[in-house]
This record gives C-alpha cells, sequence and structure tokens, in this order.
C-alpha cells in the first residue's frame, strides 16, 4: 500500500533522547516551516512515524533502549513508510562506524555533532523533498502495475477527500467516451450503472470503505456510449491513512460481458426447455414455491394451477415420427402462451404434460373458464407440414384456495384431477376437490400399509375351484389374493387392487400370487397326477402386462416351480388388449408360445370388440357374472350368456361362466355347451390346504362335495355373497358324462 502525497505536507519527525538537542533542532526546523513532532525514545518514535507518516525523520544514533540504527532498521522494514527520508544525527565527532553501519540500515544521510544549523536545515529540506518526489513515484509505480495487470482493463482512482475519480484512457474506452468525456465526479459513474445493480455497487463500496474485505470485487452493468449495457467486473481497493481512514480507492474493471452472456446463456438453459424454450419443471416449481409463499402472507392472493396431459398424443408420435410430436409440442406451447396473461407461467414438465399457473384468482370460476379458453385455443387444426392435426388436451385443475401444504402437494392434486379429466374422456376437465382429496390420503395410507404388507407377507393366496360341466370335476382353482391386515383383518382384493394399480404396487402382488400359485398347483400334482391334474388361473393387471419382461418371468416361474405351462392361465382383461403398444402383443404371444393360456375375465362388460379376439391369442372367454346372474326365465341374460358361448366356440375358444349360484344357471349353462362353471354354487374361494382336500376327493363330482367339505367350502370363504347362497341349492346335480378334458391352449 502506498500513501498519496499531499501537497504542502511538511511533517517531520525528531528523536533525540537529549533534551536540550531535541528542543533546539525542534525550534530550528519550525523556523525554517515544517511541522515538527518529537519523542525522547527511539521506541515511542517509531510509533508516532507509523501513526503520523512524516516525509522525514531525524534521529540520534545512540539512544539507550532502540538505538537510531535499530529505529532506521524498523523504519525501512514497514512497507506503509517505504518513502520516508531518514537523517541520522551522531553526537560522537568521526565516529564512522555508526555513519556506516547507519547508512547500511537505510539511513539517507548522516550529520556529525555538534553541526552547523544551516547545514542541519539544508539537510532537512532536500530529504523532504526526496520524499516527497519518491512518494509520487510510487503512487504512479502502482497505477503502473495495476496497469500491466491487464493491458485490457480500465483503472480508476478515486479519491474520497477531494471527492474526484481519475479514470484511465482504457476506462473510458471501454465505455466508448471521448479522453475529455468522463465526469470525475463519482455520482457520474455511479449514474452510468445498471438501476438494478446500483445499490448493491453502492452498498459494497460503502461496507469496504468501513473496513469489510480485502478488497472489492462487484459485477454490474454499465451503460456504454451507444446506450448498451456491458457487464463489468469490478475490483478495487481503499488505501488508508495511519488511524485506518480510507483515503482513496484505486482498482479496476474488467468487461466479462461474453462470460456473463455464456453464464445467462447456461442459467436459462438449466431452467427451461429445450423442445420448446418454455420453462421447465424446475423453474415452474420455484415460481409455483414464490406464489404458494405469497398467498400464504396476503390471504387474497390466490392462485390456480393447471395440468395438461394431450390426449393421445403417444399415437400422433407413434404414427406420424417424433418430430412431428416434436413440432406438435412447440405448437402447443405457443398456443398456450398466446392464451394466457403476462404474469402467468407456462411450463412443459417434460412428454406431453405441460402445466400452467395461474396467478390473481379471484373466483375459481377463472381457473376453469381458463381451462376452457386453453381447451379452445388448442382446438384449432395445427397445420405442421404434414396432415392436419387435431389435439386436446384433458386438463386438472388445483386450486390454492383448496389449502395445500406447499407447491409439491399442489401440483400432484392438478396431476391427479387431470388424471380423472382423462378418464371422462378427451377433452375434459376437473378441479381437484375433497372427494379427490380423501381418495389421495386413502391412497397414500394403503402405499404405506402396503409397503409394509409386503415386507411382512401379508398377501395369501385363496383358491376357488373352477368345475368341468362336462365331467362334473374339478377342472382348475382361480388363484385370489387376500390381505391379512394385521388390523382389519381379511382383505378382499376389491379394497386394495383397484388401488394398487393406480400406485404400481400391483406389479409385485401378482408376481407373488403367479409364484405362490404355480408352487401350490405343482403340489397338488403330486398329490393327484394323472388326467385329473388341475389347472390353476392367476389374475393379471393390465399394468403387469404392460412389463415388457413378463413373459421371461412367466417362464421363470414355470422353470422354478416345475409347473407345466399347459397347466397356467393367466386371466387378463380387455383393457390390456386396448393397449396399442407392440410391447403387448409380443408378450401375448410369447405367453402362448410358452403354452400358457390367455383367458379373457370379465367378458362382455368391457368394450368386447370382436377384432381384438381375433387379432389375439385368446384361449378361453369368462362370461361375466353379471350375466350369469341374469340367467332364468325372462332374464336377459340368457341371451348373452348364450352369444358370448357362441362365439367363443365360433373362435375355437372354450367359455367359463363365472358366478354360478343357482342349480338352474348351471343346468341353462350346460345346455348352451358351456365347458366350465365356477361360482358359489360349487364352492367360494379356500384356502390352500381345504383346495388340496378338494383335488383329492374323488368324489367331487358337481355340486355333491362329500359332506364335510361341502360345509368348509361355503364358511371358509370370506365373501358375504358365498353365505347369501343356500345349501339346498349346493345339491341335487346329476352325474355329467365324463369327457376329456383339455390341456393346454385351443388356439
Ligand atoms: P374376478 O377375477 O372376477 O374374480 C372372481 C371374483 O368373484 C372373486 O372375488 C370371487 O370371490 C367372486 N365370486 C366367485 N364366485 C362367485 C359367485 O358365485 N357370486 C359372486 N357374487 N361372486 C363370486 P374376489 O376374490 O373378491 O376378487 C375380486 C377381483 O379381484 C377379481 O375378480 C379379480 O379381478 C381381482 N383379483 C383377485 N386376485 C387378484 C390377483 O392376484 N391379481 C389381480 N391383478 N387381481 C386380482
Ligand atoms: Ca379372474
Ligand atoms: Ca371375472
Amino acid at each position: 500500500m502506498y500513501r498519496m502525497t499531499q501537497e504542502g505536507d511538511t511533517t517531520v519527525l525528531v528523536v533525540d533522547d537529549t533534551p536540550d538537542r531535541l528542543d533546539f533542532i525542534e525550534v530550528l526546523l519550525r523556523q525554517a516551516g515544517y511541522r515538527v513532532l518529537t519523542s525522547g525514545d527511539g521506541g515511542e518514535g517509531l510509533e508516532v512515524a507509523r501513526r503520523e507518516r512524516p516525509l522525514l525523520v531525524i534521529s540520534d544514533v545512540s539512544m539507550p533502549r532502540v538505538s537510531g540504527i535499530e529505529l532506521c532498521r524498523s523504519l525501512r522494514a514497514d512497507a506503509e513508510l517505504s518513502s520516508v527520508s531518514i537523517l541520522l544525527v551522531s553526537a560522537l565527532r568521526r565516529d564512522d562506524a555508526s555513519a556506516v553501519e547507519g547508512l547500511r540500515a537505510g539511513a539517507d544521510d548522516y550529520l556529525e555533532a555538534p553541526f552547523d544549523p544551516m547545514r542541519l536545515v539544508a539537510k532537512a529540506a532536500r530529504l523532504v523533498e526526496r520524499a516527497r518526489l519518491e512518494a509520487v513515484l510510487r503512487e504512479s509505480e502502482e497505477r503502473y502495475a495495476l496497469a500491466a495487470r491487464g493491458a485490457n482493463d480500465g483503472l480508476w482512482d478515486w479519491d474520497l477527500r477531494s471527492g474526484e475519480v481519475y479514470y484511465s484512457a482504457r476506462w473510458k474506452e471501454m465505455l466508448g467516451l471521448s479522453a475529455d468525456e468522463a465526469d470525475a465526479s463519482p455520482e457520474a459513474w455511479l449514474a452510468r450503472v445498471h438501476p438494478e445493480d446500483v445499490d448493491n455497487l453502492k452498498g459494497e463500496i460503502r461496507a469496504h470503505i468501513e473496513g469489510a474485505g480485502t478488497h472489492l470485487e462487484v459485477e454490474h452493468r454499465v451503460l456504454n456510449a451507444e446506450g448498451d449495457y456491458l457487464w463489468m467486473l469490478c475490483r478495487g481497493a481503499v488505501v488508508r491513512e495511519g488511524e485506518g481512514r480510507a483515503t482513496r480507492m484505486a482498482g479496476s474493471m474488467t468487461d466479462v460481458t461474453r462470460r456473463k452472456c455464456v453464464e445467462e446463456q447456461l442459467l436459462h438453459d438449466a431452467f427451461h426447455d429445450a423442445l420448446t424454450g418454455l420453462p421447465n419443471r424446475a423453474l415452474f416449481m420455484d415460481r409455483l414455491g414464490h406464489a404458494t409463499e405469497r398467498a400464504k402472507r396476503q390471504g387474497e392472493c390466490q392462485f390456480a394451477v393447471l395440468f395438461l396431459d394431450l390426449d393421445r398424443f403417444k399415437n400422433i408420435n407413434d404414427s406420424l415420427g417424433h418430430d412431428a410430436g416434436d413440432r406438435l409440442l412447440v405448437e402447443v406451447g405457443r398456443r398456450l402462451e398466446g392464451c394466457l396473461r403476462a404474469g402467468d407461467t407456462v411450463a412443459r414438465l417434460g412428454g406431453d404434460e405441460f402445466t400452467v399457473l395461474l396467478e390473481g384468482i379471484e373466483d375459481p370460476s377463472d381457473a376453469v373458464r381458463m381451462a376452457e379458453r386453453i381447451q379452445k385455443c388448442l382446438a384449432a387444426a395445427c397445420h405442421l407440414g404434414g396432415p392436419e392435426l387435431f389435439v386436446s388436451a384433458s386438463v386438472g385443475v388445483a386450486l390454492s384456495a383448496f389449502g395445500f401444504d406447499g407447491p409439491e402437494e399442489i401440483l400432484r392434486a392438478a396431476n391427479t384431477a387431470m388424471h380423472r379429466a382423462k378418464g371422462h374422456g378427451r377433452g375434459c376437465q376437473q378441479v381437484f376437490d375433497s372427494a379427490m382429496h380423501s381418495h389421495t390420503v386413502k391412497l397414500l395410507r394403503l402405499e404405506t400399509d402396503m409397503r409394509s404388507a409386503d415386507a411382512r407377507d401379508e398377501y395369501e393366496t385363496h383358491y376357488q375351484p373352477i368345475m368341468s360341466l362336462v365331467t362334473g370335476r374339478v377342472a382348475g382353482f382361480e388363484a385370489l389374493v387376500r390381505w391379512r391386515h394385521p388390523v382389519r383383518g381379511l382383505v378382499l382384493p376389491g379394497e386394495f387392487i383397484p388401488l394398487s394399480e393406480e400406485t404400481g404396487a400391483v406389479i409385485r402382488i401378482d408376481r407373488w400370487v403367479l409364484r405362490e400359485a404355480c408352487r401350490q398347483a405343482r403340489v397338488w400334482h403330486e398329490r393327484v397326477g394323472g388326467d385329473s391334474r388341475p389347472m390353476v388361473n392367476v389374475n393379471l393387471s393390465a399394468r403387469s402386462f404392460l412389463q415388457p419382461d413378463l413373459a421371461d418371468y412367466v417362464e421363470g416361474i414355470l422353470g422354478e416351480t416345475a409347473l407345466g405351462a399347459g397347466d397356467l392361465n393367466l386371466e387378463i382383461t380387455e383393457s390390456v388388449l386396448l393397449e396399442e403398444a407392440d410391447s403387448v402383443k409380443s408378450v401375448l404371444f410369447k405367453l402362448r408360445d410358452l403354452g400358457v393360456g390367455l383367458h379373457l375375465d370379465d367378458f362382455g362388460t368391457g368394450y368386447s370388440s370382436l377384432s381384438y379376439l381375433r387379432r389375439f391369442p385368446i384361449s378361453a372367454l369368462k362370461v361375466d357374472r353379471s350375466f350369469v346372474a341374469g340367467m332364468g326365465p325372462g332374464g336377459e341374460g340368457s341371451e348373452i350368456t348364450r352369444a358370448v358361448i357362441a362365439l367363443a366356440h365360433s373362435l375355437g375358444m372354450e367359455a367359463v361362466a363365472e358366478g354360478v349360484e343357482a342349480p338352474h344357471q348351471l343346468e341353462l349353462l350346460r345346455g348352451l355347451g358351456c365347458q366350465y362353471g365356477q361360482g358359489f354354487y360349487f364352492s367360494a374361494p379356500v384356502d390352500a390346504s381345504m383346495a388340496c382336500e378338494m383335488v383329492r376327493s374323488a368324489a367331487c363330482v358337481c355340486g355333491t362335495w362329500p359332506k364335510e367339505l361341502a360345509a368348509k367350502a361355503s364358511s371358509v370363504s370370506t365373501t358375504s355373497a358365498a353365505a347369501k347362497v343356500p345349501k339346498r341349492t349346493r345339491t341335487g346335480v346329476g352325474a355329467v358324462s365324463p369327457r376329456s378334458r383339455r390341456r393346454g391352449q385351443t388356439t
């Protein structure tokens, strides 16, 4: 650090332990116009020098505590005092040794006492002038050093006492100012700083002057002569006086506009979707977080989140290619932006999912109206080069007034509402309400519960016999899962399978049941053998079918349990076949090739499209129990049942009637040539050991179980409907003529 020369500064310090001589020199110099400080001790003299920064120190050579030589060394060692002149005075005549030593220690001159007063004054004058020159030189050297640090940097030097700022030519050039253009006041400089940055810059400067940090380093924008803002890195340091008072601040200014632009681009990329340029999830969540905070602080500041998912976007992508899909997404983003107000945020979360944050919602109907407006905007035909495209979106709406906990929860709610809207068909919208809320809560609780169910082996399988209506014997069993809940007791699948389909837990459950049922079937086979080996049917949810490795998994389980593929049937629902995905198709054919049977469950309740029945390798149709229940004189169930059975046979499939509860149903089914029947009339689902007994019992002819078994068959079941079936209807089925059973699949 260097010291600014002050014009007119004449401070001289005299250090001498001989009071007479001290007084004499003081008077002499004072008369010559100097400001004179005195000290009778070397140590104290050094302190005074450090504090007052005299231009010249005149010191006696020999002093008791700190000698003049030592004082000389200390002064020279102090960087802050590097430009001070030192004159040593000796009381001893011809003291050559101390003269040499003094000069070596850094003294500028030497004077022997008694001395000629005029010589002393002349020497002092020369040394004071020398010190002053040296300071000026150093100052410009410092400036030069700063300049050398970067030829590209502009330099500034602000005299805090006079309030004047010196700007280097480069400084002015950087801003496109001519040499005489820059005003020397700091105000003129600060006036060029970007309004958003100026307070920070001022604050940093103030803090540094007051002592914070070793140097100043601030990035800010400065207006150039052309009216553009450039990013500058401003570095500087304060120069302090003896008592730490800041007298001057100097530094450099580096143009960092290029780097800033790159940084800004990176920052932009981190928060925006590359395809559409819209904010991405991270930015959306940030804005949503701010909106949540604001709403918490100011109650009336409500907002809404819309969650959009394009309808059948996958179809477009698959049929027209990804390029078209991408163009469509860009177009959708553009339209969304177009139909919103300035303060609203549209984001693309990924895929075909978009979200909108609507702020300043006064009434829930505002959000709904906005959702309608969006639907309208999207409805117009898209011309993207190829064929004209029409898009629609399912929209879920979550209103902040509902009282969510945080941004994640709001987004989840809007997503839940969107799924609900999707369930209503294309282009629908749905507001998240308390019914959905309690469903979500239930779902969450179930999810947690099920996680521990997995770990604690709380699932078990029950088996319901499937009777051959031809032989009257057990042809197989349908495995039906139950959850033995530690608190709720035995829970039926209707209470957890649909929810587990939403959470995805169903995949694990299905796989567990599959392994368990195959293992069990193998046990039965070991007990009976031969032609009467029962088959086992396992239900698989659509989600399990969407796993591309399903066929491999099934093959693995068959190998592990040593069960023949022909002894396993998988029950699937029509929704699986509606999935156009190629993967589903290939899984179905792989299973067929393994030799596993595929039974279409609940047939007649869904879409019942003939075309997919022909396209997929289905081996049997299960007539839904609602049709069987409607069978009887005048019931239209008979007609449907007849049609389904006929359809199965015409396609080379077998028919299995579900929900057989009464003898007349059995009679009618037999009359229609239905091969298999299942229902409380024969038996409710039973546990594994009971099923084993049923297999072993040679006398398990249709409807006539041995007495003890018959009693158990209706009581073991947990299905309440089982109890409703009157006991007497379980008897009196005539013997049926035996016919060889089908093995494996029929197609
Ligand atoms: P589902 O596949 O249609 O299974 C037949 C259901 O009808 C069983 O109910 C069974 O107890 C009941 N049932 C049997 N006979 C009669 C009858 O005569 N009358 C009446 N009213 N009902 C009868 P459960 O065990 O409660 O299973 C309900 C549904 O849960 C099943 O319907 C199936 O879709 C699903 N499910 C069961 N186990 C699994 C599984 O392991 N995985 C999957 N994904 N779903 C399963
Ligand atoms: Ca089933
Ligand atoms: Ca069924």
